[in-house]
């Protein structure tokens, strides 16, 4: 889950990192108030969960309440790279003598932790690598070590932060490091990292992605979550704990793993293409307990979804055998009543797949088309699809 700045300044303040005073509104009175509270000169900062904000105009100071509200009558609705605006962050402006930058990351490829520093913050750091790379370090981070104070401050020397700096910057990035690790994130990102004239050492910008894996532990992280901003079939997946994903398509594909999902998609895919170019329209696994509670929550997901002209269920029989993959078929369109509107093609293989079979043909719903093979269902699938849209 990627956060927005104000959230990734919440984390920051909880462990120490030194940032600017703000608060967040919604409103044009809302920025004047915290403008006045504040009583200094403040920086108007757009909310949204992209880069770049400054050259789009999202980011503005502010010397008075009077400019403040300027500014976020302006800033409010702006669509940044698709992103509207909703929320401001007004926070007091700091005087910025020189601008770095630091982040903590997962990665993937060499299985590790990295940082990567800089002193030339401010600008995007894809640019300072390309035209200067060796301005900017990569330092692997053993994460059996973490980061202590040695360890913060060669990451600050690697990436060429002045000499004086170092010793303050060193506590900064050890408090960073602190967020990474105790919050579970994948990503802890400050740019700008500034000095003032004063010689201290500020988190201006930050932004922050939690990993989801670790909501067990965190309780706290659920409050972050952006509602108004999530897909409401994902959110209604989600109350139901199942895996769902939403894609652009009109062929709604429910299946038992994730690898068999995955698969799943690219036949459909390639089947849509003879069929006026349909498309699956999510990714739903629902995993190895497929029973009649599983499968009438999964298909009511997929089901409203207003894209969806038909619905492919591939199941292979394991643990849950074909038989009661069945019963969970035939009760979950008993349960879903008129709310099943769709055709649903079903390919049952694996355990038991005879007595699977006999149900469903057994029960004999008008909605139901079973065909025996993955090929061959998933063209049924996107040529109903075609045929309804
Ligand atoms: P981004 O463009 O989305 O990365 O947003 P930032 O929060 O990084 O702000 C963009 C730029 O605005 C920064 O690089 C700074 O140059 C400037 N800025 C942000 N906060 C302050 C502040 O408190 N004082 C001053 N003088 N400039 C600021
Ligand atoms: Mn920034």
């Amino acid at each position: 889950m990627d956060l927005y700045e104000y959230q990734a300044k919440e984390l920051f303040v909880k462990h120490g990192v030194p940032s600017s005073e703000g608060r967040v509104t919604d409103t044009v009175e809302g920025a004047r108030e915290i403008a006045e509270e504040i009583g200094k000169p403040v920086m108007v900062k757009a909310q949204v969960k992209v880069g770049g904000r400054g050259k789009a105009g999202g980011v503005k100071y502010a010397a008075t309440p009077d400019d403040a509200e300027t500014h976020a009558q302006n800033i409010l609705g702006l669509d940044i790279k698709g992103h509207v605006v909703k929320k401001l962050l007004i926070a007091e402006a700091k005087d910025i003598a020189e601008e770095y930058y630091i982040s903590f990351l997962l990665d993937r490829s060499n299985r590790t932790y990295l940082s990567i520093c800089s002193v030339e913050g401010g600008m995007e750091i894809e640019e300072v690598a390309a035209n200067n790379p060796e301005r900017v370090a990569k330092i692997a981070i053993d994460a059996t070590k973490g980061v202590d104070l040695a360890k913060a401050r060669e990451i600050a020397e690697a990436g060429h932060y002045p000499a004086e700096v170092l010793d303050a910057a060193a506590i900064t990035i050890s408090k960073l490091w602190e967020v990474f690790i105790k919050e579970d994130a994948l990503l802890v990102e400050v740019n700008p990292l500034v000095k003032t004239p004063e010689g201290e050492i500020l988190a201006l910008d930050g932004k922050v992605t939690l990993d989801g894996n670790a909501e067990f532990r965190q309780p706290g992280h659920a409050a972050f979550a952006d509602i108004e901003a999530t897909d409401p079939l994902e959110l209604k997946a989600k109350e139901n704990d199942l895996n769902y994903v939403k894609l652009d398509g009109e062929v709604g594909i429910i299946g038992n793993g994730a690898g068999l999902v995955m698969s799943t998609l690219d036949v459909v895919a390639y089947a849509g293409e003879k069929h006026g170019g349909v498309k699956p329209a999510n990714f739903l696994d629902i995993g190895g307990g497929a029973s009649a509670a599983v499968m009438a929550a999964g298909l009511d997901v997929i089901l409203n979804d207003s894209q969806v002209k038909s619905v492919f269920v591939n199941v292979f029989g394991g643990i849950t055998a074909c038989d009661a993959v069945a019963n969970g078929i035939v009760q979950a369109l008993e349960i879903l009543g008129d709310e099943a509107n769709k055709p649903l093609v079903v390919r049952l293989d694996g355990n038991n797949v005879e007595e699977g079979r006999r149900i469903l043909a057994e029960a004999n719903h008008p909605l139901v088309t079973e065909v025996d093979t993955m090929d061959a269902a998933a063209d049924k699938a996107a040529e109903l699809a075609a045929a309804a849209k």
